[in-house]
């Protein structure tokens, strides 16, 4: 089994360094859990070693973990929401990183402003033009954000990516790098800050540190292999 507690203590150790590394302040990384997959049980372990911000990709499987784990957790979601699950998953959530299109980014607005709440929100990018993943074209993202700047109930923290997966990490920094890079031509443009960068998973997230990563996004390299 895996030891939770000793892979969350190594995985602050290299964010500690890849922040270093790159001359950037310590804190300046969030570590998300993703804990898709994994029982409560499990979870719990995560949470007593002092981890509160956790992953789902699942509205139905994070609906049924929330009430089973402790109250101040932080709980994001982190995949692809369809309309009809938006009104069951808002109330309690952290940040959305997987909002993909203007009709979803509407449904959310719309849906928290009935209920009183404004979401923090990451628009994901289709950075890697990769047609088997999710997310907004490069070129359409002034447009988006100039719609998305007018829904009132949503707090756009930044911009979020999955690049297509390679083995080669040199690749796969160009993508973060070319977020990041999208990031500080849209900053200006758009007159908001955008200052969230949600990139890096447990084979690359040193690398998406390195290019500017505010939000690190772990599963199994914190809970072993799913
Ligand atoms: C599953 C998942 C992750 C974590 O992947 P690991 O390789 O287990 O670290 C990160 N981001 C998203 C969107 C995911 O669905």
């Amino acid at each position: 089994m895996a030891d939770i507690s000793h892979n969350l203590k190594t995985i602050q150790g290299q964010i500690a360094a890849a922040t270093s590394k790159s001359g950037r302040p310590a804190d300046c990384v969030q570590l998300l859990a993703v804990s898709k997959t994994y029982p409560p049980g499990i979870i719990q372990q995560a949470y007593a070693a002092g981890q509160i911000h956790f992953g789902e990709n699942r509205v139905q499987e994070l609906i049924e973990k929330v009430p089973a784990l402790p109250q101040d957790i932080n709980w994001h979601l982190i995949g692809h929401l369809q309309k009809n699950k938006v009104r069951k998953v808002l109330a309690g959530l952290a940040a959305i990183h997987s909002v993909d299109s203007l009709a979803i980014a509407q449904s959310i607005s719309r849906i928290a402003g009935e209920l009183g709440l404004k979401i923090s929100i990451y628009l994901q990018v289709n950075i890697s033009q990769d047609d088997a993943k999710f997310g907004f074209a490069t070129e359409e993202m002034p447009v988006v954000l100039e719609q998305v700047q007018a829904m009132p109930h949503l707090h756009i923290e930044g911009l979020m990516t999955i690049p297509q997966f390679t083995p080669d990490l040199e690749k796969t920094r160009h993508h973060f790098s070319a977020l990041r890079d999208l990031r500080d031509q849209l900053a200006p443009s758009s007159g908001l800050p955008l200052p969230g960068l949600s990139m890096g998973m447990s084979h690359d997230f040193t690398v998406a540190i390195e290019e500017g990563a505010t939000i690190v996004r772990v599963g199994s390299a914190i809970f072993g292999q799913r």
